[in-house]
């Protein structure tokens, strides 16, 4: 086992790492950004080392100076988080060329998944549903017109290396994907520093649901049921849910072990998760696979009383999943509200800014994963999440209740949050009855006929 661990993170994901290594007694090294000084992550590692101004450019995704922290201080391993270098093969190769276990999978592994069109054509072999579109990436806008005729409109025009919902079009006519195509480009160059982009069939009112995967070094690939992710704004999610209120049984054992399937085609290891689309119908499609720990992890954990970080740390250290297939069993239901310092009610516009008082709720099925404290000021550099609420109950109305009172508990003074988009969403009474895809949050927000519950 490893002795000492760099995370090379912040918030919530740098405690959550903190707390794991803690359990497993093993040391851990914080590294923050000036603006970072006084973050909870700092406070509670065993050693910390300031790696640059605020801009991530010059701190949390330098990848020479992580390195050099990690020398600094004797770690043996890095944990990546989500977001930032997370899914960076390049620094999972740096790692592993300066000495350092990278916990995750290989940098291949990366790669390959990280070039969305080489993962589709990659799954596409190993027997999953894709949704129809292009075979790599569009050389010119000519060769997505002709595609998007022959497999219809409305058609979706997505970024390669994409990623956090940045770098897609969708086009419901010619025009529009003329118009939309260099749009697209540009966006996914801006983002993403490589303009390469690809076309999919764009789904009318899909849910998203993906699967959590788990693979050892020892051959042993294990699903662990899925998570509903479909309550997103702008392609990023804002509530998530385990399990997800559509899937049978029988859907979530033939879906899982066709996701075990596509990811034992590369040999996968470490945590991973296999993104879906549902059709109305319950056809169903492969999307993409994230190769890192999922900002939404703890609705498996709630259900499955596995803790995922501590498992990607013993896997990276070479030790055996704690569990087979057969022996994964799943109780119960949990979902979470992410809590962002943005205000809802004017566009999510982001709320930075001093929290002036912050009353975190409690009481049975209730765990909050937060870096912020009364005093704390929300930096404006990074992405504004403040904290998850989830709510654990035996099965799903008990869990959307304690949620409900949990929101009615929190208490953030000083900022704008969207605890009250998270009540209005609660309540509704779509939501409530589980009738949900990508489009409930834009119904939801144009007060479409959804009375509340
Ligand atoms: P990212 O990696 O940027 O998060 P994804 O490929 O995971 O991008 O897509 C994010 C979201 O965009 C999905 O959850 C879904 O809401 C929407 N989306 C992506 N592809 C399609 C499609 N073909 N049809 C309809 N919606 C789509």
């Amino acid at each position: 086992m490893f002795r000492k661990v760099l995370i090379a993170n912040r918030g919530e994901i740098a405690l959550r790492v903190i707390r794991a290594c803690r359990e497993l007694r093993i040391a851990t090294v914080a590294v923050f950004s000036e603006a970072d000084r006084d973050s909870l992550h700092v406070r509670l590692a065993d050693e910390s080392v300031c790696i640059g101004p605020p801009p991530p450019s010059q701190s949390y995704n330098y990848i020479a100076r992580l390195i050099s922290a990690a020398e600094v201080t004797g770690a043996d391993a890095i944990h990546p988080g989500y977001g930032f270098l997370s899914e960076n093969a390049h620094f999972a190769d740096v790692c592993v060329s300066c000495g350092f276990t990278f916990i995750g999978p290989t940098s291949e592994m990366i790669r390959r998944m990280g070039d969305k069109a080489v993962a589709r054509r990659t799954m596409r072999e190993a027997g999953l549903p894709c949704v129809p579109g292009s075979e790599g990436v569009l050389a010119d806008v000519d060769e997505a017109q002709s595609l998007a005729g022959s497999i219809g409109y409305p058609v979706i025009i997505k970024a390669a290396a994409g990623g956090g919902g940045r770098g897609m079009r969708v086009a419901w006519d010619e025009k529009q994907l003329r118009a939309g195509f260099g749009i697209a480009q540009a966006e996914a160059g801006a983002a993403f520093s490589n303009d390469a982009v690809y076309l999919e069939k764009y789904i009318a009112r899909p849910r998203h649901i993906e699967f959590q995967l788990f693979g050892d070094g020892q051959g042993h690939l294990i699903h662990l049921g899925e998570r509903e992710c479909s309550v997103q704004r702008n392609h990023q999610k804002l509530i998530e849910e385990s399990p997800s209120p559509f899937l049978s049984d029988a859907q979530r054992r033939s879906v899982g072990a066709m996701a075990v399937k596509g990811a034992q085609a590369i040999g996968y290891l470490n945590a991973g998760t296999m993104e879906f689309l549902f059709d109305q119908d319950g056809s169903f499609y492969f999307m993409e696979m994230n190769t890192r720990i999922q900002v939404e992890h703890p609705v498996t954990e709630e259900v499955t009383g596995l803790d995922l970080v501590k498992e990607q740390i013993r896997v990276a250290a070479g030790e055996s999943l704690s569990l087979t297939q057969d022996q994964v069993e799943w109780r119960g239901h949990a979902i979470e509200c992410r809590i962002n310092a943005e205000d809802y009610e004017h566009g999510f516009r982001p709320s930075p800014g001093k929290i002036t008082y912050w009353y975190k709720p409690g009481g049975p099925g209730i765990r909050v994963d937060s870096h912020v404290y009364a005093g704390y000021g929300v930096p404006p550099y990074y992405d504004s999440m403040i904290g998850k609420l989830i709510a654990y109950g035996k099965d799903r109305p008990e869990a959307l209740r304690r949620m409900e009172i949990a929101l009615e508990e929190i208490i953030v003074e000083g900022i704008k949050t969207t605890v009250p988009f998270h009540q209005l969403a609660i309540r509704d009474a779509r939501f409530q009855s589980g009738d949900i895809d990508t489009h409930f949050v834009e119904a939801l927000l144009k007060k479409e006929p959804v009375a509340a519950g």
